[in-house]
């Protein structure tokens, strides 16, 4: 976790679980994918398919875990992903609009689309 003076440095991500996006950076730039879960305490994500790893596990039978080589995602920091925009395909940046309704709402930087329900 990143720490300053004792102080947790936390920026808030606007990224939701299910949201899709674009890996920007490392090894599988380019690529897009389903949020699969998202852990604001370190400000990463797991994106499905994307920086994939192999887990070199132990077999536990008593877990009915199987030994060998697992694939699995492994985090990616959420400022080397874009959201991708269900509007404009595109990725992009979020930006905030508030409905006549008075709810606040994530919508797309470039296309002014809604990316919440
Ligand atoms: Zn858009």
């Amino acid at each position: 976790m990143a720490r300053t003076k004792g102080r947790i440095e936390r920026f808030t991500i606007s990224i939701r679980k299910g949201d899709t996006v674009r890996v920007l950076s490392g090894r599988d730039a380019g690529k897009s994918g389903r949020v699969l879960s998202v852990n604001p305490r370190k400000n990463t994500l797991i994106v499905e398919h994307a920086n994939i790893i192999k887990r070199h596990t132990r077999p536990n039978p008593a877990k009915n875990i199987k030994g060998g080589i697992v694939e699995k995602e492994a985090a990616v920091h959420a400022s080397n992903v874009q959201i991708v925009c269900s509007g404009c395909n595109k990725p992009a940046r979020i930006g905030h609009q508030t409905l006549p309704s008075g709810a606040k709402v994530r919508a797309c930087s470039r296309c002014g689309a809604t990316l919440d329900k």
